[in-house]
């Protein structure tokens, strides 16, 4: 058995996060995420995390090379036969491309691309809304998630944050590089047969039920 991969594909605020803590444990997977790969760092000082943060603070893309060698490094970590959900990567041509080619080295696979669907004013509204916890990361959002003490995590009573590129003008600029830059992507894996479409603006729990059915159909 080699490496498997499971690509949330879809716009920031689609629900890519949210939707991979639900289902990883039944499909026995581990869940990937680039952004909170590059949070880690940031918070960390690695050289990579310092070269990441003013582009993060911006909403524009980090360089590829340091997004594949991140990703690359994660997968050599885990065991050979290890399915991973991966979320927020890859986010253009190229890092497809170069995930492919890392694959192949490897006798891995991609096994399916769920892209994420949503309009652009529901990803607007849930990106200003989030709160995130800073002690176990779990999600918020002040009207459609609202924890049931204002400012604490239901889970773990750490305290919820605002994530520093969830601004209006921040998040608007991530969207048009979306639109720019990732979601050729859909046209890609549309053309490979891998790709299913889900309606991401539907709730949360629904959603992670549509996408677990998708990618294990039994
Ligand atoms: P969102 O999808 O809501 O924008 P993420 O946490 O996935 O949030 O990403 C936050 C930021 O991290 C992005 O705006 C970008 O700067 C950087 N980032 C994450 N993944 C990648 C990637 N694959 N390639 C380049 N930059 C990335
Ligand atoms: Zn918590």
């Amino acid at each position: 058995m080699a490496i498997r991969i499971i690509v949330l594909l879809g716009a920031p605020g689609s629900g890519k996060g949210t939707t991979a803590e639900k289902i990883r444990d039944r499909l026995g997977a581990v869940h990937l995420s680039t952004g909170d790969m590059l949070r880690a760092a940031v918070q960390a000082g690695t050289p990579t995390g310092r070269e990441a943060d003013a582009c993060m603070k911006k909403g524009e893309l980090v360089p590829d090379d340091v997004m594949v060698r991140l990703v690359e490094d994660r997968l050599d970590e885990g065991a050979a036969a290890t399915l991973y959900l991966l979320d927020g990567f890859p986010r253009t041509t190229a890092q497809a491309r170069l995930l492919e080619t890392c694959l192949t080295a490897r006798g891995g696979s991609i096994a399916r691309v769920v892209f994420l669907d949503a309009p652009r004013d529901v990803l607007i509204d849930r990106l200003t809304g989030r709160r995130i916890c800073r002690q176990c990361g779990m999600n918020f959002h002040v009207r459609n998630i609202p924890p049931r003490k204002e400012g604490v995590c239901d889970a773990c009573g750490g305290e919820l944050y605002q994530r520093p590129d969830d601004n209006r003008e921040t998040i608007e600029n991530r969207l048009d590089v979306y639109a720019s830059q990732t979601s050729d992507l859909i046209d890609l894996y549309t053309k490979r047969g891998l790709l299913s479409r889900v309606d991401s603006a539907q709730g949360a729990d629904a959603l992670a039920e549509e996408v677990a059915s998708i990618v294990q159909p039994e």
